[in-house]
This record gives structure tokens, C-alpha cells and sequence, in this order.
């Protein structure tokens, strides 16, 4: 099979030692050496969260992807509180709905996609109910923006809610302080900047919130985080039958990150992303949202009025490289570029030259008249093999 360029906000290209990692022995999940394995990736998910009180903090690790981290702290924080849910994207509408089906006090704020949350009407809105929890997804992978996680932690303390946080998207790229934001939970995934194969997902807890995780009634069996903590706390183990292949390769990526330096990790990719923007730019194409309020795990990008996306999409599978077309009210309008995973500058920079070469094919497709570029600069010309001339002008 072909090798693909996973240009994608997860699953993502993996680092060549999680294959080996992912076939490492078989184990029981009832002995020792299950019970290391999973201390030893909860103390590498404290050391990536940067954690300094590390005896605060907990992280249980769930067989099941974001979604289930997800519905695991929606179904097992609120017990019969209220909860208000910020939506401004796809991520937040699914927060919104899963709470939904376990809350029966689901509150909502809701902004249109790739919209930025109003702080005053959120603090309007928690003066003026009684709200326990409040939701939100940090970078709401739809639109590619990142959330005011200092904004909303502050509210939430001043209010005496729990704060829960979504950050399937944005940990292993993005800094989630968990002090600093007063975040009681929040949840991740195995696949996205963690830089796994699909199928786990975390939540990593305050000690003390999970210890009252007991006093709810049980809202799911699988997915209850007081189980969880509870197999955590007494043995290091899950509940029931954990992917341990899968546990393997997490210990592994988390190892890669740790070796790297977080820091110098959420570096690489934020320079990653840099290098695709500035040669976008540079084709001439426009991003959905500022610069200054994106996450650095994608970018978010308008689709030039000459361009059939699903088109763009096959044609840049054809040369093995994959990328993501809008969903719901984004269909046709956008496309992302994803620069988490094994990607390396090579990639980058073949990305770019294939991608102007599908752009120009498909305006001579169309027969769309050259236009002359507009808002292109003579600085900023990474890839000294671009010619700059007479791309199709975005929108
Ligand atoms: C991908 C994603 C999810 C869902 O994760 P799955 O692994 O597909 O279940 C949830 N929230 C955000 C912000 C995501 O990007």
C-alpha cells in the first residue's frame, strides 16, 4: 500500500518505534507489568501536562477514542447539577448534544462556527444562573480556533462551577494549564498531537474532584470516570479489557514527546505551521480565521471560487496526500491542513508544490482567465521554486 502524508488533524502519521512498540509482548491486564505500563504513562501525560504538583493531579486512560474521554466527563461530573455548554464549532455542538442525553440542567451558549465567545455574555449568563459545571473545547478543530481557556477558567472560579475542557485537539501541540485555568477535567486523545494510533483517549483530573466523582449516581457503565479512578487509584489498572497494544504505543509517543522537550515539541509543530501558512499565503489563498487565533496543530483554508474541493481533495490524494474538507455549515467553503504527526520539512514543502500544481491544473480546467495576484509581496518566499504568478485569487 501506499505510504500516505497524513496532512490531518488526526489520525496522524506515527513515529517509526510505536510500529514496534505496538507489537511489543503480550500482556496481562491483571498483573504487574500492566499496572507499570499504566504509571508510567500517567506519569508521562503529568510531565506533558507540565504539571508541578504532581500529587494533585490524576489521569485515568479509557480503551475508545476522543469521544468517549468526552462522554465519560459529560456523563460523570454534572451527577444532577447544571451544566453550561460553550459552543462555537462543530466540537462544541457535539459537547452540547452528548450533555444532553446525561444532563437533564444543559445549558448552552451558542456562537456560529469559527466564531469567538463573548466573555461579558458568558458572565452575564453565570450571574444570572446557577451553573456547577461549564464545558468547552479548547481548539475547536472545525474552524481551527483556540478558546480563551484563562477567559472562561476564571469565570468559572469566580462562579464556583468546575470547569471541564475538551482538549482532544490541542494537547501534545497547545498548553493546557490545568492551574493557571482552573480546570477541574479535561479530556484527550491518543491520535491527534500526542502523535498515537487511534483508539485511547485520557482525562486527567484534579485528585479531588475525582475523589467526589463517587457520590454520583452512575450515568453509563463503560464510561464511568468514578470506576475508572476507582481501578486507577486501588491497582493502576482499567476496569475492564484495556487495548493494550495500543497502551504500548501511547508509553511510546509519550516517551518521544518527553525525550524532544515539551516545549520544544509544541515548537516544532507551531513552526510546522508556519512553513504551510506562509507558502498558502504565498499561493495566494486565504485562511477562515486570524492568524492570531488559531491553534497550530491546522489550518483552516478558503476555498478559491474556481475550486471544486472534493476535486482539490482527490487530486492531492493522487500524489498521496491527505486533507480534510469542511463538514456541516463549512462543506465546499473550506479545507484543512493538518501538521501534526511524523511530518517532516521535506513534506512541507512538497505539500506546497503539489498543491500550487493542483490549483493551477484546475483553473485551466475551468479556463478561468489569469488574474493578476493580489497582495503578493516580494518578502516571504520560502520555496524559491514557486512561481507566484497567476494563481487563481482566493474568494
Ligand atoms: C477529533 C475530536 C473529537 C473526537 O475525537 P474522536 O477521537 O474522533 O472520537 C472531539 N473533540 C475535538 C475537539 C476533536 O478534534
Amino acid at each position: 500500500m501506499d505510504k500516505f502524508l497524513l496532512f490531518t488533524p488526526g489520525p496522524v502519521n506515527v513515529a517509526a518505534n510505536l510500529r514496534m512498540a505496538i507489537s511489543s509482548e503480550d500482556i496481562c491486564h491483571r498483573e504487574a507489568d500492566f499496572d507499570n505500563l499504566l504509571g508510567s504513562i500517567e506519569d508521562k501525560l503529568l510531565s506533558l501536562f507540565q504539571i508541578e504538583k504532581r500529587n494533585r493531579y490524576r489521569t485515568v486512560v479509557i480503551t475508545g477514542s476522543g469521544t468517549a474521554a468526552n462522554e465519560a466527563m459529560l456523563s460523570s461530573v454534572v451527577g444532577g447539577g447544571q451544566i453550561l455548554v460553550l459552543s462555537n464549532g462543530e466540537f462544541g455542538e457535539r459537547l452540547h448534544k452528548t450533555s444532553l442525553i446525561h444532563n437533564a440542567g444543559t445549558h448552552l451558549i451558542e456562537m456560529p462556527w469559527g466564531e469567538a465567545f463573548d466573555l461579558a455574555r458568558v458572565e452575564a449568563y453565570l450571574d444570572a444562573h446557577k451553573i456547577d459545571v461549564i464545558a468547552m473545547v479548547h481548539h475547536e478543530t472545525c474552524s481551527g480556533m483556540l478558546n480563551p481557556l484563562i477567559g472562561i477558567g476564571a469565570l468559572a472560579k469566580a462562579h464556583q462551577a468546575l470547569f471541564i475542557v475538551d482538549g482532544v485537539s490541542s494537547v501534545g501541540a497547545e498548553r493546557v494549564d490545568m492551574e493557571q485555568c482552573n480546570i477541574a477535567f479535561c479530556s484527550s486523545s491518543s491520535s491527534k498531537a500526542i502523535g498515537a494510533y487511534p483508539g485511547l483517549s485520557i482525562v486527567i483530573g484534579r485528585k479531588e474532584q475525582f475523589e467526589k466523582l463517587r457520590h454520583h449516581k452512575a450515568k453509563t457503565t463503560y464510561l464511568n470516570l468514578a470506576t475508572f479512578y476507582g481501578f486507577l487509584k486501588s491497582r493502576s489498572q482499567t476496569p475492564n479489557t484495556p487495548a493494550i497494544p495500543l497502551f504500548f504505543a501511547l508509553e511510546q509517543a509519550l516517551s518521544n514527546v518527553l525525550q524532544e522537550g515539551v516545549e520544544n515539541r509544541f515548537a516544532a509543530i507551531r513552526r510546522r505551521a508556519e512553513k504551510l501558512r506562509c507558502g498558502m499565503r504565498n499561493l495566494n489563498l486565504r485562511f477562515l480565521i486570524d492568524e492570531k487565533d488559531m491553534c497550530c496543530v491546522l489550518t483552516t483554508v478558503c476555498v478559491p471560487k474556481s475550486l471544486n474541493v472534493s476535486n482539490l481533495r482527490r487530486r492531492l490524494r493522487a500524489s498521496s496526500i491527505i486533507i480534510y474538507e469542511g463538514k456541516g455549515c463549512f462543506k465546499d467553503k473550506v479545507f484543512q491542513v493538518g501538521n501534526i504527526g511524523e511530518i517532516s520539512d521535506g513534506d512541507i514543502a512538497f505539500f506546497l508544490i503539489t498543491l500550487r500544481d493542483v490549483l493551477l491544473a484546475s483553473r485551466e480546467d475551468r479556463n478561468v482567465p489569469a488574474v493578476p495576484v493580489r497582495g503578493a509581496t516580494s518578502a516571504a518566499k520560502p520555496f524559491g521554486m514557486f512561481d507566484q504568478a497567476a494563481l487563481p485569487v482566493a474568494i
